[in-house]
């Protein structure tokens, strides 16, 4: 370091605890960043990355972003997964001897956002803990702007841990004691777990802690202690620590929530499109936060669903009373987010008055809840704290319309502070005397033009016209400023006067400062109560959100049934019908029990409905065990414990697995763990091998889950050979996929029905593709040859077969006669092909 001035010593030295982090180094009105920093961060912010002479042999690489203007580029950096240490100048410049004192004042992380521009409103931005202790695995998760935490634990280690810290889509990961490091693309930071004591609880959580295992205490604490390095201010609103077991839940795995498109959509990984975005009809970011965490966690208990759907029923029964209720959540602010920013002290004058009008809303919302008649309703009603102390304080206390800044004055109300309300009457009589001055020395002096005005330098002057100087009266004006035509006086009185208003305000503005932080403070006593508050507000905004969707697009309550049988009368798949037209969806049922149904086998051409068909179930089943009416005519259902899936393409680059093997794994998880009363969907599997093979693994698998499990299953295949299962099986049920053929085109009906297929549609597939005709007269000619059971075709496949076996050079010199020149150029195509190179998706798209 030496050789180095001393700002960048003092840089160096600071930057060496925070190796992995943005170090912003305040400078005057920019912060700036230095070394591998500035180069990292010239290029992820595209700003201009210049240098500076510091003493050493090269100039130091510098980038910088003005002060004001940090937040937006600080967003962006924990966007893409960094995180910021912020470095502030800590003494008055003036005042400093050498060097300015610099200290790290915050840190933050993606996991520990807090302020509301670096926030989404509708998502929580939670940041997980997994830790291993007693052979168990423990996660607690948090979100530092709303103050939740969440912690169970789970028997042993491994990957069912880790899907369930996934579940809540955490923006940073801390881990403690694993044996190994998950892979993953988030960012994380790996504690130690011999620092960490498993037993030693914040004081904070102390009673609650009695009732977690070591596991679940030690991810607690490795969450804690990750954040008190980071945050270096009050945690005082991080609420109760809220432990579930995670058995509760109908439980997904990361595959299945994805392929359901349950909050994003696979394509572009959007809101718009998802189960989600159908259901949000939330009026408080509280609420479209919480539908987000009903949906990631359906529930499994008959009781809470029952409570759900009585209230649904009722909101949905009364547009009215919703229409009023809905009006009434409109008025309500993020209750959470504000006892973020109140607990943390930044929030400013115009956030209490959110507060006060979110509180003021409450009362109303009570009375509409009273008469909904709905049980439930009135309990979370009657829970709702209607906070009129708080609000009377508030009200007593700022202003309407108080300025953003606090520091600026303007915020308190009349009558709050004896003392303030003196300092203003001060101010006000002074400026009236000064009002009244220009008309007084008008007449005193006979000068009709003359002007009081004020400005930044010189203060309250008097102001004459160079015409008028002669009457200007000799010794009691002061002359203060020349201009090209007047000339500006001031006199004893005026200065005086001045100097009592400039000191009242002076001290106003001090006294509002810390009158203003006693309020916030004293608004921070409560924030247990607003919390409690606004969880009941998010529930009942939930319910009228499920009631409004459920009204809007003719939902039915579903009968929740005991007996294993599931039941749809036509059903529709809930976002594909929002998009297509109601009248263009064609509704289809569904059956199954426990007996005689419980494998579906769905045979049909591509594009017929079929995958529509599956996810369609499930996404009733999902909706129906949230609690909200579903997409049917009726529905008895039998509640599902786990649900996987194994629908289209999900690439898993990341992992550097292919189509066949994710398939494969898919599929091995599902027959791990489904129960008897699970859901499994499987969409065609087996496409991704060669035809034996891939059919050999189908019908396994489907024997398997008949045999062992015993599992409601959608299987859906073109293999038709695998119809005959339905005679050999028990609880095989082939369905299909109408389609019909109309003047050599063929129709989707998209209509569901018992039997199996009795065609491959594949050609007019490729001829709604508009494939040359070429192709398709020939596939034609091959097909009808294949159906005949003739030589031909037997020859035909042989022939294929030998493009595979034979050596290239026999098949060069020697071309079968019947083969025709577009086999020619698909042989020699397939001859270049390098199969080692090739994933089996790949070689099948050949
Ligand atoms: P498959 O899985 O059989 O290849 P899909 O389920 O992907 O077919 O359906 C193909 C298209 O047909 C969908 O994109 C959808 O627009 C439409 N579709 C599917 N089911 C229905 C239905 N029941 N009513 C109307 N349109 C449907």
């Amino acid at each position: 370091m030496t050789g180095y001035t001393p700002m960048i010593q003092q840089y160096l030295a600071i930057k060496r605890d925070f190796p992995d982090t943005f170090l912003f180094f305040r400078l005057g009105d920019f912060y700036e960043l230095f070394f591998d920093d500035a180069v990292l961060a010239s290029r992820e912010l595209e700003i201009t990355l210049t240098g500076r002479e510091g003493g050493g042999d090269e100039r130091i690489p510098m980038c910088g972003v003005p002060h004001h203007a940090a937040d937006g580029y600080i967003a962006e950096l924990l966007k893409k997964g960094y995180k910021v240490a912020v470095c502030e100048q800590v003494e008055d410049p003036k005042a400093a001897k050498g060097v300015v004192r610099r200290e790290v004042t915050r840190v933050i992380t993606p996991g520990t956002m807090m302020e509301g521009k670096w926030l989404t409103d509708k998502e929580n931005n939670y940041m997980a803990a997994v830790a291993q202790l007693d052979g168990r695995t423990g996660i607690a998760a948090c979100d530092m702007s709303t103050g939740e935490m969440h912690v169970t634990s789970l028997l042993g280690s491994g990957e069912s841990a880790f899907e369930e810290a996934l579940q809540y889509r955490p923006k940073e990961l801390v881990f403690c004691g694993l044996s190994s490091t998950p892979k993953t693309a988030l960012p994380f930071t790996v504690l130690d777990a011999s620092e960490l004591d498993a037993f030693a609880v914040d004081s904070q959580y102390q009673e609650q802690a009695k009732e977690l295992d070591l596991a679940m205490r030690l991810a607690v604490n490795a969450l804690l202690s990750y954040i008190g390095t980071t945050q270096k201010r009050s945690l005082a609103h991080m609420r109760t620590i809220k432990r579930y077991d995670a058995n509760q839940y109908l439980q997904m795995d990361g595959f299945s929530r994805r392929n359901l498109e349950l909050t994003e959509t696979i394509r572009d990984k959007t809101k718009k499109g998802s189960l989600l975005w159908l259901l949000d009809r939330t009026e408080t970011a509280m609420g479209g936060r919480l539908l987000r965490r009903w949906i990631e966690r359906p529930l499994l208990r008959h009781q809470e669903l029952q409570a759900r759907l009585d209230a649904v029923e009722a909101l949905k029964a009364d547009l009215l009373l919703r229409s009023d209720v809905r009006t009434c959540l409109d008025r309500v602010y993020d209750l959470e987010r504000l006892a973020g920013r109140i607990s943390y002290g930044n929030a400013n004058a115009r956030d209490l008055i959110q507060l006060r009008h979110s509180l003021e809303a409450v009362p109303d919302l009570k009375r509409l809840l009273a008469q909904t008649h709905s049980p439930v309703l009135e309990e979370l009603a009657g829970g709702m704290e209607d906070c009129s102390d708080i609000v009377g304080f508030l009200q007593a206390a700022l202003v309407d319309d108080p300025p953003l800044s606090v520091r600026e004055g303007g915020m308190i109300r009349t009558g709050y502070d004896e003392y303030l309300d003196k300092l203003h009457t001060a101010s006000r009589e002074g400026k009236t005397w000064i009002a009244q001055l220009e008309q007084a020395e008008r007449e005193a002096t006979g000068i009709r033009s003359l002007k009081v005005g004020f400005n930044k330098v010189f203060g309250y002057y008097i102001e004459v016209s160079k015409a008028n100087i002669a009457s200007v009266p000799q010794g009691r004006y002061e002359r203060k400023q020349t201009l090209a035509n007047a000339e500006r006086y001031i006199t004893p009185e005026l200065k005086e006067r001045e100097a009592l208003i400039l000191e009242a305000e002076e001290k106003m503005i001090e006294l509002e400062y810390q009158l203003f932080a006693a309020i916030r403070s004293e608004i921070a006593q409560h924030i247990p109560r607003l919390q409690g508050l606004a969880e009941r507000i998010a529930a009942v905004d939930v319910l009228q959100s499920f009631a409004t969707v459920s009204d809007e697009r003719g939902y039915v309550r579903p009968e929740l049934a005991e007996s294993g049988e599931f039941l749809i009368e036509e059903g529709r798949h809930p976002v594909v019908e929002a998009v297509l037209d109601k009248e263009k969806y064609v509704a289809n049922d569904a059956r199954m029990d426990q007996e005689g149904r419980h494998v579906l086998l769905i045979t049909g051409p591509n594009m017929a409905g079929k995958s529509t068909y599956m996810r369609q179930i499930a996404l009733i089943t999902v909706m129906a065990q949230i609690g909200c009416f579903v997409p049917a005519k009726s529905a008895k259902l039998s509640l599902v414990d786990q649900i996987f899936t194994r629908i289209g393409a999900a690439d898993d680059l990341v992992g550097g697995h292919s189509t066949f093997m994710v398939e494969m794994l898919e599929t091995k998880h599902a027959l791990q763990k489904a129960t008897e009363r699970s859901l499994i969907l499987l969409d065609e599997i087996g496409r991704g091998t060669s035809t034996y093979d891939g059919m050999a693994l189908a019908q396994a698998v489907i024997e398997y889950i008949c045999q062992k499990i015993g599992a409601k299953t959608l299987f859906s295949t073109h293999y038709h050979e695998l119809t005959s299962l339905e005679e050999t099986m028990s609880g095989v049920v082939n369905v299909h996929a109408r389609c019909e053929e109309r003047e050599g085109k063929l129709l989707f009906l998209h209509k569901i029905e018992e039997g199996r297929a009795d065609k491959s549609y594949g050609i007019h597939v490729a001829e709604l593709a508009e494939m040359p005709v070429w192709v398709i007269e020939r596939a034609r000619s091959i097909l009808a040859g294949l159906e005949a059971g003739s030589s031909a075709a037997k020859d035909m496949q042989m022939s294929l077969d030998m493009l595979w076996s034979a050596p290239v050079a026999a098949v060069k010199e020697e071309p079968a006669p019947q083969l025709a020149a577009v086999e020619l150029a698909i042989m020699e195509e397939l001859r270049e092909l390098d199969l080692n190179q090739t994933t089996p998706m790949d070689a099948m798209m050949k």
